[in-house]
């Protein structure tokens, strides 16, 4: 496991020991299915390991990758890697990149496909954290591993409302004694990295 996993996994224990934080990914979990925050809230178990998790070189890989995206946007100063914390929203994320000046947000991603709705909510929630640290990015982009930029978000006042209200809706969620009752297509169940402990999986 690399430098960037060993903090998700760091950020992933404050989490479960204070419950007092989520962590980005959660909203994106939520977005993607609603049953995947409960679980990973309401469960002892920390979350499985994604393949890029296990292999600490595409953590180092992807450190300097987003170094070299940083250097081709010519961002003055900016960090890689960056945690934020919003107490007021109780949410703390790992930004791949943020820039100060200019001051905007990049998330990097394995694709070069078009992003899910659950990879914008991470986007957008990152905004609002950046935002909620007096850095008010104006912009926000999905960038790949081939330093292509593949969506390109505009922060207006309705996305960082459509942040703030998704991460409560979250909150509400993990909060709940029972999971909530989610019917996801069989397909996208088959391959949920969850469906072994998920209750909602038939
Ligand atoms: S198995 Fe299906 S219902 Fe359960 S968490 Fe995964 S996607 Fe959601």
């Amino acid at each position: 496991m690399g430098g960037g996993e060993y903090l998700e996994m760091h950020l992933y224990r404050i989490q479960q020991s204070y419950s007092r934080y989520i962590q980005v990914t959660l909203v994106k979990e939520y977005e993607w299915c609603k049953t995947i925050p409960w679980i990973i809230a309401n469960t002892a178990v920390e979350p499985p390991l994604t393949p890029s998790m296990q292999d600490g070189k595409e953590v180092h890989n992807r450190i300097e990758l987003a170094e070299q995206i940083a250097d081709s946007r010519k961002l003055a100063k900016y960090t890689v890697e960056a945690v934020l914390v919003s107490r007021r929203y109780r949410v703390v994320g790992l930004i791949d990149i943020l820039s100060i000046d200019p001051p905007m947000v990049i998330d990097i991603k394995q694709t070069n496909k078009k992003p899910p709705k659950s990879h914008i909510a991470q986007l957008e929630t990152y905004t609002l954290l950046a935002w909620t640290n007096n850095i008010p990015v104006e912009r926000a982009e999905i960038v790949n591993h081939e330093k292509k930029t593949i969506y390109k978000l505009e922060v207006t006042d309705y996305v960082l409302e459509r942040a703030k209200k998704r991460i409560q809706k979250t909150w509400r969620i993990i909060q709940q004694p029972d999971p909530p009752l989610v019917q996801q297509p069989v397909e996208k169940c088959s391959y949920c990295r969850y469906k072994t402990r998920c209750p909602n999986y038939l």
